[in-house]
């Protein structure tokens, strides 16, 4: 357990750019402020890249790609593996650091340090797994001979949600795979990953293979990066909609592409279900992290004959949530990121209201310093709300009834995303055959929370492209080759 002060783990932490194996003032020694959401106060400043640091930063990137290809397996492995441990060590002064920058509740923060950690693991493992081919071709003669190799140096971008994971979700396989990278960490959060850089560096990571980049400016400093034909790679996190924007300039040299976009999850509770476990799964389908998270459920569809039950136990455990700065004891909930997130939620529950729905608690804002909102719950919230289409992102539960199951298949499918879907039923044949026509590259099963290193996380339809973790993690950094031998 750490003694460390706030003001010692925000000042512990390296603030420049970090281009080479060096951190580095950004052009001009230009800085932008970094908040803390509970209370509005500046916690520090850190560089703010240029458009030219950006470029020192794909240079050293790419200058370091072909020995680090080179590297035995074994020791990328053993330096994720050094990170792993370094993670676990510090767990305490990390999670303090990234509740100070995000606000999540220090609980939370120390279960994402750990969660985050299991990747470098998880990929430590995978490292020395890269497998390939030798067979035999159909005319006998001809062999096949299947090899993987990295794909190249890769742009890494990160959104503020979970400021730890969502960076070793995707440096774990890079570094497994052989990539060197540029990553870009949400400027809102970049304590977290200026943190985890030291740590990757002290465990041995050569020089040029990790270039970090904060930035006030994510377009301007990006978008030459990943127009400039080096990179061979964008792996992103973050909405659908700057998605779309950076899948279509990635289009430009043809680069692979991980997106790991917006969600729009919907709860399923069947009659037969058990309420309590339900309960349960919806308290953490909906409040980890705040509601700020893309496998959030965003609506909650219940079956006619125990919706009015549902509803009622999941407003008594909502309205006994703790609210509070997420340093403090005992708080579950902590503030929201900033005032547009306040304001995006406090319009999408009056709308709510005014097409119908009833709130049966919550429903406001708490009065300041910070962005907190209340735990709301809402009854009878029609299809044509706001918030049926969109993610609410913050603590606030909408319960719709259905009777039938392919009503309530049909309203989950209803959405053009498709990262998450839960369902609670105690009937195994319908909890298998509801999950098969879920659309949802995820589904929870009697299950409030998917998220696991070691399965493959990852969306379909505007959800989007490739999986993260799991046996699979690794080939979005790898390319097959193949090589046709003649005997
Ligand atoms: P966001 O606004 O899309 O930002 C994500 C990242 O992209 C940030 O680092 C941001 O930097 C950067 N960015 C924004 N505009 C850019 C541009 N034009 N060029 C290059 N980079 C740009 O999303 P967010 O608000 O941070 O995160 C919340 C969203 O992420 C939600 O939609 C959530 O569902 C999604 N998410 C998805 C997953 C998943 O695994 N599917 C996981 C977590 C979150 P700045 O903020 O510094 O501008």
């Amino acid at each position: 357990m750490s003694t460390v002060s706030e003001s010692g783990v925000v000042d512990a932490v390296g603030k420049e750019l970090f281009i080479g194996g060096k951190w580095t003032q950004a052009t001009g020694g230009r800085t932008f402020g970094v908040h803390d959401p509970s209370t509005g106060g500046l916690l520090c400043e850190v560089a703010d890249a240029s458009p030219q640091d950006g470029m020192a930063a794909l240079d050293a990137a790419v200058a370091a790609q072909a020995d680090w290809a080179q590297y035995p397996p074994r020791e990328r492995g053993e330096i994720l593996r050094r990170s792993y441990d370094a993670l676990m060590a510090r767990q305490e002064e990390l999670a303090l650091l990234m509740t100070l920058e995000m606000g999540k509740p220090l609980a939370e923060a120390r279960g994402e340090i750990a969660y985050a950690a299991e990747f470098f693991r998880w990929f430590a493992e995978e490292a020395v797994r890269i497998d390939g081919g030798y067979a035999t071709a159909p005319n006998g003669t001809g062999r096949f001979l299947v090899t993987k190799q990295p794909v190249g140096p890769s742009i890494l971008i990160t959104p503020w949600n979970f400021p730890m994971a969502m960076g070793t979700r995707k440096i774990g396989p890079a570094v497994a795979a052989g990539c060197t990278m540029v990553i870009k960490p949400a400027a809102q959060t970049p304590l977290s990953m200026l943190a985890l850089t030291q740590i990757l560096a002290d465990a041995g990571l050569p020089d040029g293979v990790l270039n970090v980049l904060t930035t006030s400016d994510s377009g301007g400093v990006m978008e030459p990066l990943i127009r400039d034909g080096r990179a061979r790679k964008l792996s992103f996190t973050g909405s659908t909609s700057v998605g779309r924007k950076l899948l279509e300039q990635c289009s430009e040299k043809v680069l692979r592409t991980s997106m790991e976009l917006g969600g729009n999850a919907p709860f399923l509770v069947f009659d037969d279900a058990d309420l309590e476990a339900a309960v349960d799964g919806a308290m953490q389908a909906k409040m980890r992290n705040i509601g700020e998270a893309c496998t959030a459920a965003n609506r909650f569809y219940v079956q006619r004959g125990v919706v009015d039950e549902f509803s009622r136990r999941l407003t008594e455990r909502m309205a006994a949530l703790p609210i509070g700065r997420g340093t403090e004891g005992g708080v579950v909930v902590g503030p929201l990121i900033d005032e547009a997130a306040i304001e995006k939620v406090s319009s999408l529950v009056s709308d709510a209201a005014q097409r119908g729905a009833q709130v049966l608690t919550g429903g406001a804002t708490v009065d300041g310093p910070g962005n907190f909102y209340q735990p709301t719950v809402l009854t009878g919230v029609p299809a044509d709300a706001r918030m049926a289409d969109e993610e609410i992102f913050g603590p606030v539960a909408p319960i719709s009834a259905f009777d039938t199951e392919d009503e309530a298949v049909a309203a989950a499918n209803n959405t053009e995303y498709g990262l998450v879907s839960y369902l609670y039923t105690s009937d195994l044949k319908r909890g298998l055959r509801v999950s098969e026509r879920l659309e949802a590259g995820m589904v929870g099963l009697n299950q409030g929370v998917v998220s696991n290193p070691a399965a493959p996380f990852g969306g379909i339809k505007q959800s989007g492209l490739g999986r993260e973790g799991g046996t699979v993690g690794i080939d979005e950094f790898l390319e097959t080759k193949y090589v046709a031998v003649n005997l």
